[in-house]
């Protein structure tokens, strides 16, 4: 998690085009096959030969992209997909390209249907899979845009409390299944309604983004802060026990955010 919005963790970098994705297949010899093809095109790529194993590396682990095979046994491709679609506290979407022998067009629907965001018919060209892929990760990019603004603040440009409400009980689930501390510090300016009282709201803009790129530089690189609301914000601080942030955390955010913010008038 980065300290304030941006890129998040797990999501490509664009320069160096990492996505992740997950490859399940049944057949051998054509898990290795696609497999070379991908990682030869820059994928990062994990596999699974049956689809229980794959919803098991969904689960604790991120994927970009998941490519299945339709048939096979126990759980067939179309089984998997609307699996996929019913986990419900994965980061972020996950674009589903099937492989199927399948031609007829009532199998393909069947596969939207399921979940599935696009299909390629067996065996697959090399041209036309990377194609596709380039298409999913146009969507993904997109999806990735709307994430970041629906969860930042558009005034000071920090995580705002619909990301609070989504994330934090995240990191309190994480923290207990792996019996790590996790401190949580709520600040607050005082006497800001002063500021914007003698000085204007445009005033007590600019001191509320002076406070959080002040905070956010004292952060480290798996904290993170929030708006929670008007000048209250909110630091979550991953494996950090109590004393710390009460020694350590809490002081120095206090002591770097107590030099005057300078502000222009309008
Ligand atoms: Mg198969």
């Amino acid at each position: 998690m980065n300290a304030v919005p941006g890129q998040r963790p797990g999501e490509p970098d664009a320069g160096s085009g990492q996505w992740r994705v997950l490859l399940v297949e049944d057949e051998p010899t054509q898990l290795r096959i696609v497999e070379r093809r991908l990682t030869k095109a820059g994928y990062i790529v994990d596999t699974a030969t049956d689809g229980q194993s794959a919803l098991n590396k969904l689960s604790g682990n991120r994927f970009h992209i998941l490519i299945t095979d339709w048939d096979m046994e126990p759980m067939d491709g179309a089984t998997l997909c609307r699996r996929v679609r019913e986990i419900t506290n994965l980061d972020s979407y996950v674009y589903i390209i099937m492989l199927t022998g399948h031609n007829e067009v009532a199998d393909v629907v069947a596969g939207f249907e399921a979940g599935a965001d696009d299909y390629l018919r067996k065996p697959a060209d090399d041209a036309e899979l990377l194609a596709r892929l380039k298409a999913g990760r146009r969507i993904l990019e997109l999806e990735q845009q709307v994430q970041r603004l629906s969860m930042t603040d558009p005034l000071i440009e920090i995580y705002n409390r619909r990301h609070l409400i989504v994330q934090l009980p995240r990191d309190i689930d994480r923290a207990r299944r792996y019996q790590r501390p996790l401190s949580i510090v709520l600040a607050d300016l005082d006497d800001f309604k002063r500021i914007n009282d003698e000085h204007g709201h445009h005033v007590g803009d600019q001191v509320l983004r002076g406070f959080a790129q002040r905070a956010s530089t004292s952060l480290r690189q798996c904290d993170w802060i929030a708006r929670y609301g008007g000048e209250e914000f909110v630091f979550v601080l991953p494996d950090t026990a109590l004393p710390r942030p009460r020694r350590n955390c809490a002081p120095s955010a206090r002591v770097r955010c107590s030099r005057p913010v300078r502000a222009a008038c309008a």
